[in-house]
């Protein structure tokens, strides 16, 4: 894949980048090892005042930044300048919060004094995707520097202007050269990078296949990885449930990001008494969507960030329809425009032997099902080779307690959005990854847990 920005609401390649020359690669790496033995030895407060800084820029600067993302990849320029300050609130939260996170834990034992110490590993490597062209980095990047490790970004490649921003901001906030730095190199680089010594760890953000590879890459040369791969997240709706409320959110889930969020609900499991008010108001508000100009204000949906993720999504709907199912909204590409636009789109009675179950749609794309219990409900949720989050409605708590314990993901979220939040851990299970990020547990996934035992 060629590095470049190609507007995806218009087709033209706006600007190209040469890969970095495998002697730039090693330069980069070794510059990061020699950076990290003195980095590691900084107080928190310094690096906590450079990632407020950090946090200072991104919120100075935040129209720039958010065109970037726009042009780059199609996103509504406004759900953009809400990326950017998701991400300075990610740098305050570890600025705030990591000394305590990394602080020592004392344990009883049969020594005079033993206890737990959280200590850097090194150069850790990011592959991240280009759907959350900023987000995605900073909530890698803002604990793993405030633990004392340095970065190295591999970003999608058809973001390298965010992916170049972005170490410029951590530059102009006061890290010193060599804590955070960016690759401009293409997925084939990767394996090679991973398996160089100065590499301790590495973070993958991205489709299954990058994932198995970057595992098997890492596994060989036995290194700790975090993956967050895809999701086909359920969003059940009960009878008890406030269903004008449910309603509104499924619409906001469901178009996340023109549709190309791992965590957007992805299939609509709706009981049998509500199933009707439900669809025919989801109808009324997808065929609502305004899709478009992704930088104007009354944009709804922008374009796919490319001509293939558009094509692809194209084929899953068609092969969809079939196997059997029925559109009842949208269905095709919206070609009177150029661009990467997809109609919002409703697809119901799915064949129970359809694959279309099983796969992940990164589009505005809902798949609806019907069903006449809680039982059914859980069976079908849990059906996917997926667990990332998991949206359930209901206003009867045995039925909550049900879902919290029995639906199979990394989150599940009560009559409520499924969302990342710097304050709670993130991240899958089953094919949707391992390993977290956020919170305190994501701080903890690239930390040596010292034991240290004294008499
Ligand atoms: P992708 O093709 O896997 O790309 C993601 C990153 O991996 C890019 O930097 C890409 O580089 C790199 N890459 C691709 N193939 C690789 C390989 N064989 N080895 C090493 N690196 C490789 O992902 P995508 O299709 O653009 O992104 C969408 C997917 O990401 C969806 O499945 C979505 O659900 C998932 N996602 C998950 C989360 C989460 O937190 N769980 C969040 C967002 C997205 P190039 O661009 O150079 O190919």
């Amino acid at each position: 894949m060629a590095i470049a920005t190609i507007n995806p609401a218009t087709g033209e390649t706006l600007k190209t980048f040469e890969p970095i020359a495998d002697e730039v690669i090693e330069a980069k790496l070794e510059l990061a090892q020699q950076a990290f033995k003195k980095y590691r030895q900084l107080p928190f407060e310094q690096r906590a005042l450079w990632m407020q800084k950090a946090a200072d820029i991104l919120e100075r600067d935040r129209e720039i930044y958010a065109e970037m993302m726009t042009l780059e990849m199609g996103k509504t320029l406004k759900s953009a300048i809400g990326e950017v300050e998701k991400c300075a609130l990610v740098c305050r939260y570890y600025a705030k919060n990591a000394a305590q996170f990394m602080a020592d834990i004392p344990a009883t034992t049969d020594a005079s004094s033993s206890f737990v110490r959280y200590q850097p590993l090194g150069a850790i490597l990011a592959v991240m995707p280009w759907n959350f062209p900023f987000w995605q980095v900073f909530r890698f990047a803002a604990p793993a520097l405030m633990a004392g490790n340095v970065g190295l970004l591999k970003h999608a490649s058809n973001v390298p202007q965010c992916a170049l921003k972005i170490e410029e901001i951590f530059r102009e906030a006061g890290f010193p050269e060599g804590v955070f730095q960016t690759l401009l190199v293409g997925a084939d680089k990767v394996g090679n990078i991973v398996a160089d010594d100065r590499i301790k760890a590495a973070t993958l953000t991205g489709s299954e296949p990058a994932g198995e590879s970057l595992a098997a890459n890492a596994g060989k040369n036995l290194k700790k990885v975090v993956l967050e791969l895809g999701g086909s997240d359920p969003f059940i709706v009960m009878s008890s449930a406030d269903v004008a409320a449910a309603l509104s959110t499924a619409v906001t889930s469901r178009m996340l990001n023109n549709g190309q969020s791992c965590i957007a609900a992805k299939r609509f499991i709706l009981a049998e008494e509500i199933a009707d008010e439900f669809i025919t108001g989801f109808v009324e508000k997808f065929e609502q969507l305004k899709v478009g100009d992704p930088m104007l204000p009354e944009t709804d949906i922008g374009p796919l960030a490319t001509p293939a993720i558009l094509k692809d999504l194209d084929n899953q709907v068609q092969n969809c329809i079939q196997s059997g199912a029925k559109i009842l909204t949208g269905g095709r590409p919206l070609s009177e425009k150029a661009g990467n636009f997809y109609l919002p789109t409703i697809l119901t009675d799915i064949p129970p032997n359809a694959s279309a179950r099983q796969e992940e749609f990164f589009g505005p794309v809902a798949l609806v099902f019907r069903v006449a219990d809680i039982e059914e409900a859980i069976e079908l949720a849990n059906s996917t080779s997926f667990g990332l989050g998991a949206s359930a409605w209901t206003t009867v708590n045995s039925e909550s307690d049900r879902f919290i314990s029995e639906l199979e993901a990394g989150a599940v979220f009560i009559n409520g959005l499924v969302k990342s939040d710097p304050r709670l851990p993130f991240g899958g299970i089953k094919r949707s990854g391992y390993g977290r990020e956020l919170s305190i547990q994501g701080m903890h996934e690239f930390v040596n847990i010292k034991t240290v035992w004294v008499k």
